[in-house]
């Protein structure tokens, strides 16, 4: 089936065929048919799996025939999402794919200020992607006003419970009313979620995406195990091989993303840091500085890992390994968005095995191993532009002459 042939208007079409998406995705298939039939959706999805345009066409379609009825402009659609970044995101594409369609999309998250999303409100919204906290001090303000809304899309539900966003929720529905259409979309589900989903959705369609191995299939991931004080020299090796590709690098720590920062910069190589420690504006800018291409490698902690969407991310290292085998997941499903392929790299140290073994228990697979043969391992090392690694030439330097004696 081809998005020419669904029951949507031209306008959303011809967005679609713009954006180059000929064919739904898995998500895209399963869900917007019953969507626009109205009904109540719990999807199990990652980001990377075309689920944004999933529930974003079929709100639209709704959007549309919802104006056609009744002309008085109102909020028809609220999505709620758990970070700034998802929400900048998400509204945007509602705002490519409702190009031709004069959708009005507001969008409000904290961290900036609110005179420019007051300004979206009041010109009359069809659609408000928001963050909780903000979305309550507009409502409370008298600047929201989410009372007529038709439906409910709660996106990354999971990790709007691990950021303590339940209460949030649940007042939601007290300012919105019964009779609503809702989608509810979560990267993973346990009980908690479970309970969640089932007091906001009524009879909902259930889908889930590739149950047993969340990683997307079109990711190569692999491990190397590297000396925890090499992997940057193994991250200047791989960069410089591969001098045209984007990269996302995960790092376990803010101080840790600065450092490697400035490690590639000793053997010139030009990378930007992301953390929660910078201003809302600044992670804005960087992120955007990374999506046009001004910047191709970006080194962050895991608050990128969820649900940003930059294309044409060719690899993804994970410096370090994540705590959690979770984040693994979100983090690899940066690369290989949509129809693309993406390469996963994660260099393993010893005191990491443990959380490699728990990666592997979580994805229900086995991580392919490159093995790095001992000469090759010496080269990338040697092979250093980084004249602060003198003293490991030294020393391998000592132990081939001792052996020499020898
Ligand atoms: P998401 O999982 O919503 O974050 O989407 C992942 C990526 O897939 C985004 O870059 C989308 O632009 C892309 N995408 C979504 N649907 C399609 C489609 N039907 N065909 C091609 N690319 C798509």
């Amino acid at each position: 089936m081809k998005f020419e042939d669904y029951r949507i208007a031209e306008s959303i079409k011809k967005a679609l065929s713009e954006l180059k998406f000929k064919k739904p995705t898995d998500i895209q298939f399963k869900a917007i048919t019953p969507i626009l039939n109205g009904e109540d959706v719990l999807a199990i999805a990652q980001t990377g799996t075309g689920k944004t345009a999933a529930f974003v066409i079929p709100a639209i379609e709704m959007v549309l025939q919802e104006k056609k009825r009744h002309a008085d402009a109102h909020i028809r659609c609220l999505t709620l999402v758990p970070t700034r970044e998802l929400a900048v995101q998400i509204s945007k594409v509602f705002e490519e794919i409702g190009k031709y369609s004069k959708l009005k999309v507001a969008c409000l998250h904290g961290g900036v200020e609110q005179e420019k999303q007051i300004q979206s409100l009041t010109a009359g919204a069809d659609v408000l992607v928001t963050t909780p906290g903000r979305m309550f001090d507009l409502i409370h303000q008298g600047f929201a006003d989410i009372s007529k809304l038709k439906m409910l899309i709660l996106d990354e539900a999971d990790l709007m419970l691990d950021l303590g966003f339940y209460k949030d929720v649940t007042d939601t529905l007290k300012h919105i009313p019964k009779k609503r259409q809702t989608l509810f979309f979560s990267a993973t589900i346990d009980k908690k979620i479970k309970k969640l989903a089932y007091s906001v959705v009524k009879n909902a369609i259930r889908i889930q995406i590739s149950p047993k191995n969340p990683v997307a299939k079109n990711i190569d991931h692999a491990v190397v195990f590297v000396e925890m004080d090499d992997k940057r020299f193994f991250l200047e090796n791989i960069l410089k091989e591969y001098e045209n590709k984007k990269f996302v690098v995960f790092v376990r720590t803010k101080v840790r993303a600065e450092r490697v920062v400035k490690a590639m910069e000793r053997v010139e190589l030009k990378s930007v840091f992301l953390h929660g420690g910078i201003e809302q504006k600044e992670r804005f800018k960087i992120l955007e500085a990374f999506r046009n291409g001004e910047e191709r490698v970006l080194v962050t902690t895991d608050v990128a890992a969820r649900g940003i969407d930059i294309p044409d991310v060719e690899y993804v290292i994970n410096y370090d390994l994540p705590d959690n085998p979770e984040n693994y997941v979100h983090r690899v499903g940066r690369t290989g968005r949509g129809r693309n392929r993406g390469q996963a790299l994660s260099f393993c140290s010893d005191t990491e095995v443990l959380l490699l073994e728990a990666i592997e228990e979580y994805t229900g697979e086995e991580i392919l191993q490159y093995e790095v043969k001992p000469e090759d391992y010496d080269q990338i090392i040697f092979g250093s532009e980084d004249s602060s690694n003198d003293w490991k030439r030294l020393m391998k330097q000592f132990e081939t002459d001792e052996w020499l004696d020898k």
